[in-house]
């Protein structure tokens, strides 16, 4: 074990910068040797909420002065971390989980530190986003890799309702969070807004003794949550397919169509059912064998 952190000591970390320190999303054991090895070295450490991050360090046995710096102290508490980095002090930066600066805060104190003239290193290590990506296998490809970050969508209804719309023609995949108490809504919006095969990876308590990533059609995301009462209390990743992929909105297979093609996959195979389906409502063949083999998957 010491030859490990001996790795991560090996490095130099210079005394006068900001460390932006990436933490678990929920597993303790996620948080790199790199990341433990500067908490450690700082001389202190900011974070969104000391309670929050005295649990972290006190779980892997460290203690250090904290500092809170949250969205509504975020340019004072900057000054003063400029301040006392100009000294020569280590400051590491944490959020509450996962990286810093995404859909979390730190990027005004990253800027006033530049500001000042001062270095920023950034300690790689989790994030929910990126965890869903790695899994979502071919939904990246339609985009050749490439994949949008939108973070949380609007509150409001029809804000969310325009913005999904708006998101619906990216050929490539998309990144969405969802709190616990708006993922309900959130799938129903993405099921009303989006054509009814578009495929959908949702993460789920990543990292956590929950945690699950099923892949289903859009269409499928109310049910899927429905279907088990204690799913909506978990924290949501969603990586939405991009419509390179899917079937052009207009080739969407309509309600009589998932239905004529359920009755058929219930006697023949995905590609024949998908065929016969297109046949006889006119919508689109790969749309509907995409939508058969989610189906099957699903059986
Ligand atoms: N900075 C963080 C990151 O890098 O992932 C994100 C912070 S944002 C305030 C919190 C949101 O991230 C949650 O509402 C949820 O959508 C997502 N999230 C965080 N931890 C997660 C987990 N273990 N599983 C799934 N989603 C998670």
């Amino acid at each position: 074990m010491s030859d490990w952190i001996s790795l991560a000591a090996g490095q130099s970390y210079p005394p006068g910068t900001l460390y932006v320190v990436a933490t678990p999303i929920g597993n303790v054991a996620d948080l790199s040797l790199r990341a433990l090895h500067v908490l450690g070295l700082a001389d202190a450490i900011a974070c969104e909420d000391t309670r929050n991050t005295g649990q972290l360090l006190s779980r892997v046995g460290l203690q250090r002065p904290l500092v809170a710096v949250h969205e509504h102290n975020e340019r004072e508490a900057a000054r003063r971390i400029v301040t006392r980095l100009a000294a020569g002090e280590r400051i590491a930066y944490v959020s509450d989980a996962g990286t810093p600066g995404i859909s979390d805060p730190g990027a005004r104190l990253v800027e006033a530190v530049r500001a000042a003239g001062l270095a920023v290193v950034p300690l790689p290590g989790p994030s929910a986003a990126v965890a869903a990506l790695s899994v979502a296998g071919e939904m990246l490809d339609a985009g050749e890799g490439r994949f949008t970050f939108i973070g949380f969508l609007p509150n409001k209804p029809k804000a969310r309702t325009e913005a999904i719309a708006a998101l619906a023609g990216l050929d490539h995949a998309w990144v969405l969070y969802e709190a616990p108490h708006r993922i309900a809504d959130t799938l129903a919006a993405l099921a009303a807004g989006l054509p009814a095969a578009r495929r959908l990876l949702v993460g789920r308590e990543l990292t956590k003794l929950f945690e699950e990533t099923p892949v289903m059609t859009v269409a499928e995301g109310p049910a899927w949550l429905a279907a088990e009462p204690t799913r909506a209390k978990g924290e949501f990743v969603l990586v939405v397919e991009g419509a390179g992929k899917a079937v052009a909105d207009a080739d969407a297979p309509d309600a009589e169509a998932q239905r004529v093609l359920s009755l058929l996959l219930a006697e023949l195979p995905a590609k024949r059912a998908a065929k016969l389906a297109a046949a006889i409502t006119g919508a689109g063949t790969d749309a509907l064998y995409r939508l058969a083999l989610a189906q099957r998957a699903d059986d």
